[in-house]
């Protein structure tokens, strides 16, 4: 297509689509008028993308007491875009760590701005006098949402909150609350950025890239695993509750900390605010598109030499996988993290310390 007319009222919408030209018209007559040649309907100018500003009334990570391993998962996986998961008792700070992720999101890249942009137009959540969301989504359903909420569908197609979260967050609290179901239906976005949405005229496809970012307590009363209080569950229970992890969605997972209440409770120690963790993931995320084009966590297959992993830490990261049992695929998702690591230093390879701190938050070892 190379030329488009369209009403009136959304011709700053579709001007901001480049390489096409726009024309608005007032009245049928008018596009019809300019089609035979009578009266020429002018192009109009493109909408320019807005510049970005960082969003407002997101919490700060200095004020995020003790829990350094959640502040730096939460920081890695923003910046290479890995799913992040925070276990713990209640009240520790884990949705309040999550939230602080917002304000560290990078800005989004014009050609994934009018990806996002026409997403949330189809959901009729776009401003029309603003037409170009040039910040990242930061999407948090509650766990009572529907499975049709959460991944779309319905009689007139409406977009989910995992597309609404595309090239952005989709935040789970509580996530071991959620409909099995829904849970489920997130298998195919989390593996392949999509959503099929079956309907009777036949299948719809969706984009839903986004970063899982996900909370909960590791069992009923929350307290198993702490080295603080014991936990009241029965087995049976605790084990029905964690099994809602499926491990297919656990498979999926590419951080994982298991967080403990901290030994002394006081004032904020001193943490690195928001705004200085947000340069470095800013920083790491410019590597990543230069390189690469895209996020670590999108690279596929195994990350070799001229990725940054040297054989030699490769061959190391292969031992380590035999001595702590880990699938193939799950070493793949170790060195994608490691990358990130490196690139968070502005190191152009992988070192082995980046190799063992991915390593660290792998999941197989929180549980
Ligand atoms: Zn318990």
């Amino acid at each position: 297509m190379t030329e488009v007319i369209v009403p009136q009222a959304s011709v700053r919408e579709a001007a901001s689509v480049r390489e096409i030209s726009v024309r608005g018209a007032a009245s049928l007559g008018d596009a019809v008028a300019h089609l035979v040649g009578l009266r020429e309907l002018p192009a109009a100018e493109p909408t320019p993308i807005p510049a970005w500003s960082a969003p407002s009334g997101v919490p700060d990570l200095g004020v995020v007491i003790g829990q350094p391993l959640a502040r730096r998962a939460l920081e890695i996986a923003i910046a290479g875009r890995h799913s992040l998961a925070l276990s713990g008792p209640p009240g520790i700070g884990k949705t309040l760590i999550l939230r602080c992720g917002e304000g560290l999101l990078p800005p989004l890249e014009e050609g994934e701005a009018v990806e996002v942009s026409r997403i949330h137009s189809v959901a009729g959540l776009i401003d029309r006098r603003e037409p170009v969301i040039r910040r990242r989504p930061f999407r948090a359903p509650h766990h009572t949402v529907s499975t049709q909420a959460l991944v779309g569908g319905g009689s007139r197609v409406r977009p989910g909150e995992a597309s609404l979260a595309h090239r952005g967050v989709l935040m789970l609290d509580e996530m071991l609350q959620f409909r099995a179901d829904a849970l489920d239906a997130l298998r195919q976005p989390l593996e392949s950025g999509i959503v099929t949405i079956a309907r009777v005229e036949g299948a719809l496809t969706l984009p839903a890239r986004f970063t899982l970012l996900a909370a909960f307590n590791p069992c009923p009363c929350g307290w198993r695993g702490s080295h603080r209080h014991a936990c009241r569950c029965e087995d049976g229970a605790a084990r029905r509750y964690a099994s809602r992890l499926s491990g297919p969605l656990r498979d999926r997972l590419d951080l994982w900390v298991a967080m403990d209440e901290p030994e002394l409770r006081g004032a904020p120690d001193g943490a690195e605010p928001s705004s200085v963790v947000a340069e470095r993931v800013h920083a790491a995320w410019r590597l990543q598109v230069e390189r690469q084009g895209l996020a670590n966590a999108e690279l596929q297959g195994a990350l070799g030499a001229d990725g940054g992993l040297s054989a030699r830490l490769g061959g190391l990261l292969q031992q380590r996988g035999r001595r702590f049992a880990l699938s193939p695929r799950r070493l793949h998702r170790v060195a994608r993290v490691a990358r990130t690591i490196a690139d968070l230093a502005g190191a152009p390879a992988v070192r082995q310390p980046d190799l063992d701190e991915a390593l660290a938050y792998r999941p197989e070892r929180a549980t």
